[in-house]
């Protein structure tokens, strides 16, 4: 085998040679948006790459449609390292997450860098198309199926407006809110009405009470969805949806019965009758591995880059589930300046810009490198898996 710096200095390479297609391909699932579950251009799109690059591809894995398991088949006795790509946009406003850019990183660093030098390097090495972060939980139903059975580290990156490894999440839980009364003429016989619009008006005041008692940096927002009809027809059914999230996966399941007890009070006021349902999987908070991530630290550091640690933003993310299952990171790379939100307009604009392409080259290298670092590392290996066992 040859050094492991002259390997890394021919994963970087593969990168630069093959930016064309990596720019080509974050570009065109720019182009085409396909909201949670209906990726099937873009998961086309990858699976057609992957199999180029000489990988098994597997689409439909863990029985959704959009789903990719792409093996490479040189696989020799060792650690199995999988880099994970996602590609759902958002309704309305499209790309607003990067997920483009988190595909065509995730492509080049595992099919075309690793995959260039796999023949000489020992484990085994899987590229996973992941669909539905966006709600949805796409990697939650792959880990039930055993998709991350045997995979010693797991690894993505996520365009932001910072850089970032040790980062966490928040644990989330998406419930729907129905409430059902009667209706009756609004104006000439109010009274026969049982009015469901104000049972959601009334759980919005109730959560809005409650917000004085929680924790810090624990998260309950939601939207109405459905409020009627017409305003000359008591509203017989009112709908809203809610995310609630905090640190510990405990609190957000704390928090989310108490927003069950609002929306009961107000069902109770306003006379309706009151159901919750989920949306989507709940998604556990993340846990990053801190000597995978050291590897990563050091391998995007080696491109020139700097991480930040002040005032970061949480989120929530599928990768949490990955990252209590095994050892995992969830790699942030920054593509605009600190004041642009995720999911923004601006953030949209960010995800097909110059920058953020130079962002997603420098992860995929850093991914590239750091898949190295498991392959050939036996103590990273050690490492890693006594961290996840908590020793
Ligand atoms: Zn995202």
């Amino acid at each position: 085998m040859s050094g492991m710096s002259d390997v890394k200095a021919r994963v970087t390479g593969a990168v630069d040679a093959l930016e064309g297609r990596l720019r080509a391909v974050s570009r065109e699932i720019f182009e085409h948006p396909e909201e949670k579950f209906a990726e099937v251009r873009a998961s086309r799109l990858l699976a057609d790459d992957l199999r180029a690059a000489g990988f098994e591809v597997e689409v439909g894995t863990a029985g959704l449609p959009t789903a990719i398991q792409a093996v490479h088949p040189a696989a020799a006795p060792g650690p199995t390292v999988a880099i994970l790509g996602e590609y759902d946009a958002l309704p309305e406003l499209g790309h607003a997450c990067g997920h483009n850019l988190i595909a065509a990183g995730a492509l080049g660093a595992a099919a075309l860098a690793v995959a260039s030098v796999k023949r000489e390097l020992p484990g085994r090495l899987l590229f996973l198309g992941t669909p539905a972060e966006e709600g949805g939980g796409g990697k939650v139903v792959m880990i039930d199926a055993g998709v991350f059975r045997g995979v010693d580290a797991a690894m993505m990156f996520h365009p932001a407006s910072f850089t970032a490894v040790d980062h966490g999440s928040l644990a989330i839980s998406e419930v729907r809110l129905e409430f059902h009364g009667v209706a009756a003429h609004a104006s000439a016989s109010p009274d026969q009405g049982v009015n469901a619009l104000d049972a959601v008006i009334q759980t919005f005041n109730g959560i809005n009470a409650l917000r004085q008692h929680i924790r810090d940096g624990a998260r309950i927002h939601g939207i109405i969805t459905n409020g009627g009809a017409k305003p000359n027809i008591v509203p017989e059914y009112a709908a809203a949806e809610f995310y609630v999230r905090a640190a510990e996966t405990a609190y957000r399941d704390e928090l989310l019965g108490k927003l069950e007890r609002c929306a009961k009070g107000a069902a109770l006021a306003a006379g309706a009758s009151f159901s919750m349902s989920e949306i989507s999987p709940p998604y556990k908070a993340m846990r990053p591995n801190r000597a995978l991530g050291a590897a990563f630290t050091r391998n995007l550091e080696s491109l020139g880059w700097t991480f930040d640690t002040k005032d970061l933003p949480f989120g929530s993310t599928d990768m949490g589930d990955v990252s209590q299952a095994v050892p995992a990171i969830h790699a942030y790379v920054a593509i605009c300046n600190r004041a642009i939100a995720f999911h923004s307009r601006d953030f949209v604009e960010a995800s097909r810009s110059e920058r953020g392409h130079r962002g997603m080259l420098a992860a995929a290298k850093a991914m590239a490198m750091t898949a190295v670092d498991v392959l050939t590392s036996p103590d990273l290996a050690r490492a890693m898996q006594a961290e996840f066992r908590g020793e």
